[in-house]
Formats: C-alpha cells, structure tokens, sequence
C-alpha cells in the first residue's frame, strides 16, 4: 500500500536529515520500538529519559512514512467535538481526554524548547467556523461546553469574524491553547536528541515477530535477531492489529503547500483554520510566508492516485483558499495525497495488546495524530512505570 504520493513539501525543508546505522548484528534490549515517525520518534524522546534500553527499528528511513504528509497542526480539539464526546462517554472522561490533548500540545512545545535545531514549533489559535447557518447551533454548543470547562475560547458572530479575517462565515469559535509544527523537523530532531541520551534507531530494519523466548519476544530482521521484553508498535497505517482493523477506517486525503505570500494582514495572528463541514477544509500558514491546505477526504485508502486528480485536487484547493482570500496571487507549489486513518469512535488506540503481555501499540488514528502520539509516548511510559491514570488508559485501550 502507498501511503503518500505526490510532490511532499516538509522533506525538503530538511537540508541535512539525520541519517541513521543498519542492524548489522543481534541486540537486546527492553523497548523495542517498531517504526520511524512521528509516533516512534516521541516514543523514543520519552522512554530515552528512563532506564529502559531502547531499540528503534525502521523498515525504511525515518520520517517517510504518512508523518512526511502530515500538515503539522497541532489541535487539542478533535474531530469530534467535546459537546459530541460528553454525549458519547459522559462528562468526566469527555474532558479529562480534552484535558489531555491540551497537555499534550504544552508538552510538545516543552520538548521542542529542548531539542538542539528547528521545529517550526509556534503557538496558534484555532478558528473553527460554522460552514453553513445550521452549523451555528453546533458551534454554541461547543463554546459552551469548553468555556464550562475551562478551555481559552471565544464565540465570534459574523462581523467579528469579517473583522478579524476579512471572510463571512455565520459564526465561529476561537480557541487558544494550539500550535503548528514542521513534522519532519521535529521527527528528526526528537531521534538526535533521543540518540544522545543511548536510544539507537536502525533504518532498513523492518522486522517480523518471530516467536518468544521466556518472558522476551524474539524479532528478526535479516539475518539478525532483537529480543526485548516490551514492544511498542509505532507502525501508522500500515500495520494495523487485529482488532484495531475494527474499529478504524482507512481513507486517502489530499493537501497543498502553495508559493509565498508576502504578508498575511487580514489573517489575524496566522490562526489554524478549519470547518464543522465533513469532510473538512482547513488551513495554515509556514514560517516561510506559504499556506498548507488540506481536505478533500475520499472513502479509499491506497493513495496511489492520477497525476491528473492530484492536480484537479490542488486546483479545488486553491479556490478554496481564495473563497477566504481573494487577493493572495498563489499556485499549489506542492501538492500530495496520502492514506489517513480515524477511529469509528473518534479516539486513538493506545495501551497494550489485549492478549499478548508485553506488546503495546502507539497508534494515533485521527486529525490530531502529533498530539495523541505525544499522549501516548507518555501514557505508555507511564504504564511502564505503573504509575499511569487507570482511567485514560482504558478510553484509550487498543482493545476497547
Ligand atoms: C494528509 C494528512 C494530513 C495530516 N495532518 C495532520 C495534522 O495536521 N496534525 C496531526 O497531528 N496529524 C496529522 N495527520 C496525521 C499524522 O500524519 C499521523 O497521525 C502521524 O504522522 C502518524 O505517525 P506514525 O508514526 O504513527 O506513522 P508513520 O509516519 O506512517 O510511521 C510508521 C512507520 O512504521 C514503519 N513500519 C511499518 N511496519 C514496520 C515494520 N514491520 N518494521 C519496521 N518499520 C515498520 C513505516 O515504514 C513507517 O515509517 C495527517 C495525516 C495525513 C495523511
């Protein structure tokens, strides 16, 4: 399955990436960590601050896979909206994850702030504007339910809106806590930092479960062998367990990165933008003066695409942007398709193997999948220590 196709616009924004050793003999170690994006590589950053001896292993090169067609905003509000989760699991666990989510961003800029090199880490609001006047009830409903429970926001009317950002939309909802990020700056960097601190990453491993030893799972790779005591599968989209295939869905979204724009005015302070439509439309801007656009969900899930459809769909999105801003002379630059997976229930699977001892999986399934990989990395490694919260765990359960 291809899980990109396209002209990406973060790899080459990567004028040295970090190049990483072969597994060229057998290793132990405690941690095996199967994968090298972004859910490996905050994984990695964790457990490198524990005792734990950590393997990473990566079939191919670190950051390729769907992590290098990740638009890089980094939201705690989720697809599903607070109000929608209240509704679904009762109040207390609702916020405690919203709360969660919102940690998470704080703590992805904690370990940005550490890391030596660029992340492209900046803090942004979020406008989430109602798509159609039916969509407005939906929107005070959620203000409602964050301003309760204590998240920044702000209800916008339609003349707030025109007057922050020169558009009309029927309502909208600001909120404060977010941030964007460069995804394969930050993957690269948190493996560096990682590797100082004695984690190892090896590319061109993929490896395959090959049976147990005691308490130990053996993997090979090649002629090689790993054995670790605990495993955490960091795969994507890829390699989906059993039971997780259930109660995910796999489809293929598409995203642009157009030329510069010399100045953002009306666009008040580059907030990340996006839609209670579904599928969505949203947008952000890059340090160097670019906007990232992205939408257009289809229900298929290679992303192996026409050149024709991938420029049609870059065409869509442009004249989405300028429906917002008119004035903005821009092309699609870049233009790119990829596979992207949500859960049914609109969570992500997080914790252990529901038979296996010793296996876990960090698999952030939805639109926020930097920050529930970031709430994962940490949940995991809690969970190592046994010292996680009970209750998180089990909303997050893989085998829920
Ligand atoms: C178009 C698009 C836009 C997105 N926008 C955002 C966004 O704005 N914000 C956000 O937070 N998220 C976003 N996401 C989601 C985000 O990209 C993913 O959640 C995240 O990158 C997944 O990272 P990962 O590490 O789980 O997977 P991947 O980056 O796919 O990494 C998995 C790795 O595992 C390796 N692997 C698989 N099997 C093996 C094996 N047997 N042995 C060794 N290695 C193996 C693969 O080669 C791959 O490199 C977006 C996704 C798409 C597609």
């Amino acid at each position: 399955m291809s899980l990109h196709k396209g002209k990406l616009y973060w790899p080459e924004t990567i004028e040295a990436p970090s190049k990483h050793r072969s597994l060229e003999s057998d290793q132990t170690c405690d941690v095996l960590i199967i994968g090298g994006g972004m859910a490996a590589a905050l994984c990695a950053e964790e457990l490198s601050h524990t005792r734990f001896k950590t393997i990473v292993v990566e079939k191919g090169e670190v950051a390729k896979g769907s992590s290098a067609a990740n638009t890089g905003l980094l939201q705690f509000s989720n697809d599903k909206m607070l109000h929608e989760f209240i509704k679904d699991l009762g109040e207390e666990k609702a916020v405690r994850f919203y709360k969660s989510c919102l940690e998470a961003v704080d703590e992805l800029q904690q370990v940005a702030g550490t890391l030596a090199g660029e992340t492209g880490f900046i803090r942004r609001p979020s406008l989430y504007y109602a798509s159609t006047e039916e969509d407005v009830n939906k929107l005070k409903k959620e203000y409602e339910a964050l301003h309760e429970h204590g998240f920044e926001v702000e209800y916008l009317d339609s003349e707030k809106i025109k007057e922050r950002f020169g558009f009309e939309k029927p309502a909208a909802i600001m909120t404060h806590g977010d941030a964007e990020v460069n995804p394969n700056q930050l993957i690269h960097r948190l493996f560096e930092s990682a590797e100082t601190r004695g984690i190892t990453v090896y590319e061109n491993a993929e490896v395959q479960e090959a049976g147990r030893d005691g308490e130990a799972y053996i993997f090979t790779s090649g002629d090689h062998s790993i054995r670790a005591e605990r495993v955490i599968y960091c795969t994507g989209y890829e390699t989906i367990p059993y039971r997780v295939k259930d109660l995910a869905d796999l489809n293929r979204s598409y995203a642009i990165a157009t030329s510069p724009v010399a100045d953002f005015p009306e666009w008040t302070y580059r907030a990340l933008i996006w839609e209670t439509k579904r599928p969505y439309f949203y947008m952000r801007t890059t340090e160097d003066g670019r906007i990232i656009a992205g939408g257009l969900d289809e229900e298929k899930m290679d992303a192996d695409v026409t050149d024709e459809k991938l420029e049609r769909n870059g065409d869509r999105l442009i004249k989405r942007i300028k429906e917002h801003f008119p004035d903005y002379e821009i092309q699609a630059e870049y233009k790119w398709c990829a596979t992207f997976g949500e859960s049914e229930d609109g969570l992500p699977f997080i914790g252990p193997h529901p038979e296996k001892e010793g296996i876990y999986y960090c698999l952030g399934f939805g639109g926020n999948g930097t920050v529930y990989s970031k709430l994962g990395a940490k949940l995991l490694c809690e969970m190592f220590h046994e010292e996680h919260d009970q209750e998180l765990a089990e909303l997050l359960d893989p085998g829920r």
